[in-house]
């Protein structure tokens, strides 16, 4: 699969927005979009007018970046939400904060969600106490996630269990950082989904 290997705070800079891809950077003064705003490679981009077509692309490309996927994984989920019952778009963004590798990010065991997938692909973390090395794994309510006993020694964990618990867990979620566990509380919903997303248009974009 192809990878997209660019500085990530590039893609940040593109979308004119902070896409919190690089942990406890992003939330500090180094930040690039903090330091410079300015769209790489686009001069006078402030200047053009930008059509509906390109806003609707300009969501999506987001959307994919914040949650590290490529396209054709992408519009898979937008196949998937299109077909179960709802409004389409928030489906897809549900599907989306359900991956495994989102919910090791939110739960404050890996910084971003490019490391939070790493420690899921290394086969760091188990669900209901079995090793589950699969990214894009659906969690379901009353899942219990947790990092592998035999890895909990490891020093990036021995700091995490020594930090205080997070304070912005979302209200779907659990976690404690002594016992390095967690658990799904609820399906989240759309206003859980704390990011600047315009997802219908990534719906009028899919379905034309
Ligand atoms: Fe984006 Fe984080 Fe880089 Fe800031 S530090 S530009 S939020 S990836």
């Amino acid at each position: 699969m192809a990878k997209y290997t660019a500085a990530d705070c590039r893609l940040c800079r593109r979308e004119n927005q902070k896409l919190f891809l690089k942990g406890d950077r992003c939330y500090s003064q180094k930040c690039a979009l903090t330091r410079r705003a300015k769209i790489p490679g686009q001069q006078w981009a402030g200047r053009k007018k930008v059509t509906e077509y390109g806003q609707q692309l300009r969501e999506k490309q987001k959307a994919k970046r914040i949650y590290g996927l490529q396209e054709k994984q992408f519009h898979k989920y937008y196949t998937e939400a299109e077909r179960i019952k709802g409004v389409t778009g928030t489906n897809m963004l549900i599907m989306l904060e359900e991956r495994l590798d989102n919910v090791v990010y939110r739960m404050g065991i890996g910084v971003s969600r490019s490391q939070s997938r790493q420690l899921v692909n290394h086969g760091h973390i188990t669900v209901n106490g079995k090793t589950v090395n699969i990214p894009s794994y659906a969690v379901k309510v009353g899942d219990v996630i947790a990092v592998k006993e035999t890895k909990v020694d490891n020093k990036f964990f021995t700091e995490l269990k020594a930090m205080k618990k997070p304070t912005n867990l979302p209200k779907w979620l659990d976690f404690d950082n002594t016992t390095l566990s967690g658990k799904i509380l609820a399906k989240p919903q759309r206003e859980d989904v704390d990011l600047v997303i315009a997802e219908h248009m990534i719906v009028e974009l899919y379905s034309k």
